[in-house]
């Protein structure tokens, strides 16, 4: 049997920045990792000279300070503007402007008087209820053009059941989509920069965490004892690996998400690189992202590489689908949006997430105000909860300060 200081379950984002954070500061930590890479829903497959991203596309320069400080301080380089507008589909065309300031003169999808709702909606807070209930008193396009497929498309939620205030707080917090940037060399270049400072065991799934005194971590036929341990796993995947994960972690529920990436033998046109699909429009499409304009290096010369990311609503009945099946049902439904897609469709790729992002529901809010985490501590863009990597990366860093503080006082 091995003993460490500190197992940490994980080497997403949020797993390796806590060993990074640890190991910093003169900790013995072992990271265990069920994938033969690193990354988790920040991983970036290389295939035929394209590089697709398959979890998260973009980081915003605002917004994400711990990230903006982790990229200084591993000396990470190549990470650009995309410098594209976003887009929302209405009536037959993709309306630029979207988390733009021109936005409030184009409309950006939206009729005057719900530019003017939506100002003030944002401006009432702190937020309470669901995505629905804070567009409920408003003009109905804040729903059907605004929050509707921005959760739903960016963060698979469903408006009636995921709290409002995540939500708002991203949306005032990311400012201009002019900011938005993406990693040159893939969206994995951090957690690949991460890797290199500590030491992580890939392709060793954990099966089970216990603790009395001790942590013990079983992999397989291996066991590990440790001092202590930070599940950097979603949520659901923490309470089936310890028994007693508190009731905070039990109440952090996850929504799937979905996504086809498309080879292409051509570069469709298209002046945005995102556009988002309202349920309104289409129910089957949620996004649809053309990645060789977030970055010319995303596909060979002359080729492109679109994304399409399932509506919510399809989601559940297409996770255990075949690949031919998902790639039918969203090219199809994409189709209206970029009429060139149908044809020189060289290659794709599915990506099925069943943690997709942290539903953030009113109810985990509540009962986040009293977790305490003991030798079994969590990390995790769900314990904030906001579903995007700066939160992974800021419960990272928080765990292992947890972590540190214990060893101090034990
Ligand atoms: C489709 C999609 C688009 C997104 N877009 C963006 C975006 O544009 N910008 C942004 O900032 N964020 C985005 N996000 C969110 C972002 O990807 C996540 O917030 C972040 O990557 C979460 O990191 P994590 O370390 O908390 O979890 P994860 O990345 O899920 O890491 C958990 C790790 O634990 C491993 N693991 C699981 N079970 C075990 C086990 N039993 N034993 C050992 N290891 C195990 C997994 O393999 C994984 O590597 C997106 C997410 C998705 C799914």
């Amino acid at each position: 049997m091995t003993d460490v200081d500190v197992a940490v379950i994980g080497a997403g984002i949020a797993g390796l920045v806590t060993a990074y954070t640890l190991r910093e500061a003169g900790a013995d930590v072992q990271v265990f990792e069920a994938a033969d890479h690193v990354g988790g829903r920040m991983t970036t497959l290389r295939r035929d000279g394209f590089l697709i991203d398959s979890g998260a596309e973009q980081i915003p320069t605002r917004g994400y300070p711990e990230t903006w400080r982790l990229i200084d301080e591993l000396g990470v380089t190549g990470v650009p503007r995309i410098g594209r507008p976003v887009a929302m589909w209405r009536n037959g065309k993709a309306r630029n402007g979207v988390a733009h300031p021109m936005g409030l003169l184009t409309g950006a999808g939206l009729a005057p008087r719900a530019r003017l709702d939506l100002m003030r909606a944002v401006r009432r807070r702190p937020v309470s209820g669901t995505v629905a209930e804070f567009a409920a008193p408003w003009h109905r396009d804040v729903l059907d053009y605004l929050c509707q497929p921005v959760v739903s498309g960016f963060f698979g939620w469903d408006p009636a059941r995921s709290a409002a205030a995540p939500f708002v707080e991203l949306l005032t917090s990311f400012g201009s989509s002019s900011g938005w940037r993406t990693y040159r060399d893939g969206m994995d270049t951090l957690c690949r920069a991460l890797e290199s400072t500590v030491d992580v065991s890939l392709s060793c799934p954990v099966d089970e965490v216990t603790a009395n005194g001790r942590v013990r971590i079983r992999a397989g036929r291996a066991e590990v004892t440790a001092r202590s341990a930070v599940l950097a796993v979603p949520a659901p995947v923490a309470c089936s690996l310890y028994a007693d994960a508190p009731e905070f972690v039990r109440a952090s529920t996850f929504r799937p998400m979905l996504k086809v990436h498309l080879m292409l033998d051509h570069r469709p046109a298209s002046r945005a690189y995102l556009v988002a699909v309202p349920s309104v429009e289409n129910p089957a499409v949620s996004v649809i992202l053309f990645d060789h304009l977030k970055h010319p290096g995303r596909a060979p010369a002359g080729h492109g590489l679109v994304t399409l990311i399932a509506n919510p609503a399809v989601v559940p009945p297409l996770l255990d689908a075949p690949d031919e099946e998902v790639v039918h049902r969203l090219l199809g439904a994409a189709a209206p949006f970029v009429p060139s897609l149908a044809t020189g469709v060289r290659g794709h790729v599915v990506h099925r997430f069943r943690h997709g992002l942290p539903e953030a529901t009113p109810k985990a809010l509540a009962l986040r105000a009293g977790f305490r985490p003991d030798l079994v501590d969590y990390a995790g863009d769900w314990v904030d909860p906001s579903p995007c990597s700066e939160s992974a990366v800021r419960s990272g860093r928080r765990a292992a300060a947890r972590v540190l503080r214990r060893k101090e006082l034990g």
